[in-house]
């Protein structure tokens, strides 16, 4: 919006008076679970805040949180404290204002800016989609923690991500309400690298905070905690700042030019961490008043999560995102079949038709006619059904036949997939469309979908010269074997993206094993296989199965399974682990 459409009302933010400062109120606080619990008496209490810090909040409205985008930033602080220790802290007293207390964030749109700006998030520190985030209180009131659990939940309802509150053990987030200290966050998975024993977040709230800036607080912190950066310092924002203004302000409450830098000025993450999109109206915005800026904008003050705050959040912790399933046929022992399909809903309903990836997992095909024929395909993909078959074809003798599926929405920014088909032995270039950014190296899964395979039954893809814009997939056969054509299921990502892991495994008919997964997996992570090399003897029927399955969030058990007579010299089995979300 045009800065010339700006209220002067904004300039002057909404001040605290000691009149207005109240007890929090109850009833501002959404409904919640039981707490505390016995280890956390209820009857705590908070002491008044000092006059000193009232006075402070009179003058300046203007709050700012302490965002440390690396955990190795965050001050030595004192060990988080334990069941035993909650109680002696949560009587500590606000005797004196430091300077946090004196730095006051609000938040509100950059309404009074010519650009518009919206919730950026630093991609490196996502949590994996569909994440688990434990959450630990050290010190504070159960209404504290009443209110930080329900408010946390506002972004919850909106991200795929659950916050669970413990009362003992590891948590991803601890939060402590030191006083004497400012409200501040380590951003996203950063909070990984603080030792359990330190916070990873304070909030300078009390019994005494207006309910609002409790909210606000509260809100914009775990806005942090999600990833997201403060949008003023996006690049984007561009922001008019009267430099000097801003040094002699936050000078006169005793903060460094360093840290006005840091928090206010600097745009600490480059651009390409940056996921632009318009929003006129964040939580994730500090306040400031016209005196900040070379062209008299300023932004006025929020307690809410904007409309696109929380479409925004959507958009980064989706729900129903990735979905895996399967389909197995089951004819009765004997008695063949050419050709069968099941469709198969898509609940909720998506908005595009999505993208699926299949990829054979199961065979079991007499070899009366020498060569193998199998081959799967996913058909009539609708934004509410789709129809998966697998079968044979040309009168060959086929008893069952199973399939992994990985469901993707369209026009998803991660994923590019694709099957190549009718594939003899050949390198076959796969141009990505789009291509990922540069730089951004992929990894590639490639299992068999289809397959035509005479004498010994072998085959195998090979992935070769991967890069942001295409990847070679090798299909070949040896020995005596000819490959006479097949379809390869391929899906590329980008390497550092979260939540995802390819991996492989490889035995004879009858192995087992584990595999551990190296990425952090929150939840028990989807698993969608295939194979991308086999091996089988042509003297028995192919009877073959893969299994893949995550036993835990670190852990994968496989298995190449077969029976009766077959023999299966050898099978690389190729999985792709995924969060696949709520
Ligand atoms: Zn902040």
């Amino acid at each position: 919006m045009d800065s010339s459409q700006t209220s002067p009302a904004t300039s002057t933010p909404e001040k605290y008076s000691t009149t207005s400062v109240m007890y929090a109120r109850v009833e501002d606080v959404p409904p919640r679970p039981p707490f505390p619990t016995d280890d956390n008496p209820s009857g705590v209490t908070v002491s008044a805040i000092s006059s000193e810090k009232t006075k402070i909040l009179a003058q300046d409205n203007t709050l700012i949180c302490m965002l440390f985008a690396k955990a190795t930033d965050v001050p030595s602080r004192p060990p988080f404290p334990n069941a035993t220790t909650i109680q002696e802290t949560t009587v500590t007293t606000v005797a004196k204002t430091t300077l946090d207390d004196g730095d006051n964030r609000a938040h509100s749109s950059f309404t009074a800016l010519s650009h518009t700006v919206r919730l950026s998030f630093h991609r490196p520190s996502l949590w994996p989609n569909g994440s688990r985030i434990r959450v630990r209180f050290g010190g504070g009131t159960p209404e504290l923690w009443a209110r930080v659990q329900a408010y946390s939940q506002w972004w919850s309802a909106y991200a795929n991500i659950t916050f669970e509150f413990v009362d003992s053990g590891p948590s991803e987030v601890r939060v402590t309400f030191n006083t004497n200290d400012g409200s501040w966050s380590l951003l996203g998975t950063q909070s990984l690298q603080r030792a359990q024993d330190q916070p990873t977040m304070n909030l300078n709230i009390t019994a005494l905070t207006p309910p609002d800036r409790v909210r606000s607080e509260i809100l914009h912190e775990f806005g942090h905690v999600l990833g997201a950066i403060h949008e003023h310092q996006s690049p984007l924002a561009q922001i008019p700042w009267d430099r000097p203004a801003v040094y002699a302000h936050y000078n006169a409450l005793g903060v460094t030019n360093d840290w006005v830098d840091t928090n206010i000025l600097n745009s600490p993450f480059p651009d390409s961490e940056i996921d632009a999109d318009a929003d006129t109206r964040s939580i994730m915005v500090y306040t400031y008043p016209a005196s900040f800026t070379t062209n008299g904008s300023s932004v006025d003050w929020t307690s809410d999560l904007s409309a696109r705050d929380t479409q925004r959040i959507a958009a980064m912790y989706p729900r129903n995102q990735y979905a895996v399933s399967s389909f197995t046929t089951n004819q009765p022992t004997e008695t063949p079949m050419e050709w069968q399909s099941i469709t198969f809903g898509i609940s909720p309903q998506q908005p595009a038709p999505p993208q699926f990836a299949a990829a054979l997992s199961e065979i079991d095909m007499s070899n009366r006619d020498d060569n193998i024929r199998v081959r799967t395909e996913v058909t009539d993909v609708q934004t509410d059904r789709y129809t998966v078959g697998v079968g044979t074809w040309g009168n060959r003798v086929f008893y069952n036949g199973g399939v992994s599926l990985l469901r993707v929405p369209a026009g998803d920014p991660n994923f590019r997939m694709g099957t190549i088909t009718d594939a003899g032995p050949n390198s076959y270039r796969i141009s990505f469309s789009p291509p990922f950014p540069l730089g951004v190296l992929p990894n590639v899964f490639a299992a068999f979908s289809g397959i035509d395979s005479g004498d010994n039954w072998r085959g195998a893809l090979d992935i070769h010269n991967a890069n942001h814009a295409y990847v070679d997939i090798q299909v070949s056969t040896w020995g005596s074997s000819n490959l006479y054509n097949t379809n390869v299921q391929w899906i590329a990502y980008p390497s550092d993206l979260p939540g995802v892991e390819v991996g492989t495994f490889t035995g004879a008919g009858g192995a087992t094993g584990t595999y551990q997964l190296q990425n952090t997996f929150y939840n028990t992570p989807a698993v969608f296989m295939g194979f991308q090399r086999f091996d089988i003897s042509s003297n028995q029927n192919a009877r073959l199965r893969i299994r893949a399955t995550a036993a835990n969030p670190n852990r994968i058990d496989w298995a190449i399974e077969t029976w009766s007579d077959s023999v299966i010299y050898s099978v690389v089995g190729i999985f792709l682990a995924i969060s696949s979300g709520g």
